[in-house]
């Protein structure tokens, strides 16, 4: 059976506190949205990626380069980016074949070429970079590296340049300022912030599809972490909510 991926996810076995176990549940019994357990992910983090994506498509119609706050806060992390010269790349959903058992899939937010032709792909992200964001690094670099891997093998194109942006709220604006400010402005702002990501050999993510097909493959349930109490929390939940769905 063919076992779809998606970039966003693969990284996930990356992580510091990663649980097959828990992996092997969530990807087989994903919760749908008829499920009465399904919260609605706030719309938010969705229309900032849009809006951002068409001030970039405008500015780039109207003045043939990047927003000013934009093209500062990448220089800032990678000074060596002509970022005059980027050349807008209209994103698609890619979908590869690995092998007969992975699907692979993926969307980058934004990606430009360079004047040699290759390719610089960058991912939105509404949040304050704190360390917490930076635990997510191995999520994130998985994702942007499949990115790459995808284009490499459905349009030929290499990847110079990885990065994440971050369009961190200004939430720790001053005050008096923030008081003042009448209805027809923003009563919150965003700060631009680049950061750069390490590019893989495109190996490293057929390895990780690997990995993730070996644990889905598994007709039950790998082991947990050791010691986590939430799978006894999880157990005691079932066991209470099947007793009264039986009543
Ligand atoms: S061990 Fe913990 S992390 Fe793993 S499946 Fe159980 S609850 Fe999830």
């Amino acid at each position: 059976m063919e076992i779809r991926l998606s970039a966003r996810n693969i990284g996930e076995i990356l992580q510091e506190d990663f649980c097959p176990r828990c992996f092997w549940f969530t990807h087989k019994f994903a919760i749908d949205s008829s499920n009465p357990f399904h919260f609605p992910m706030p719309s938010i983090v969705s229309l900032m990626d849009s809006f951002l994506k068409r001030i970039m498509e405008a500015h780039h119609a109207e003045r043939n380069s990047l927003p000013p706050w934009f093209s500062e806060s990448i220089l800032m992390e990678i000074p060596e980016i002509p970022v005059r010269s980027l050349r807008p790349i209209k994103v698609k959903r890619w979908r590869f074949s690995i092998d007969e058992n992975v699907l692979l899939s993926g969307t980058p937010d934004v990606m430009w070429e360079l004047p040699d032709g290759k390719l610089f792909i960058a991912d939105f992200k509404t949040a304050v970079f704190t360390p917490k964001q930076e635990n997510m690094l191995p999520l994130y670099t998985a994702q942007l590296n499949a990115y790459a891997y995808l284009a490499y093998k459905l349009e030929g194109k290499e990847t110079e340049y990885l990065a994440l942006v971050y369009f961190e709220p200004q939430h720790k604006a001053e005050y008096d300022k923030v008081l003042k400010r009448t209805a027809a402005e923003p009563a919150l702002g965003f700060k631009c912030r680049t950061v750069a990501v390490e590019i893989w050999d495109k190996g490293k993510i057929e390895d990780i599809c690997q990995r993730i097909v070996g644990i889905l493959s598994s007709p039950t349930p790998p082991p947990g972490r050791e010691g986590c109490e939430k799978c006894k929390a999880m157990k005691n939940w079932l066991e209470e909510i099947t007793s009264y769905l039986n009543m």
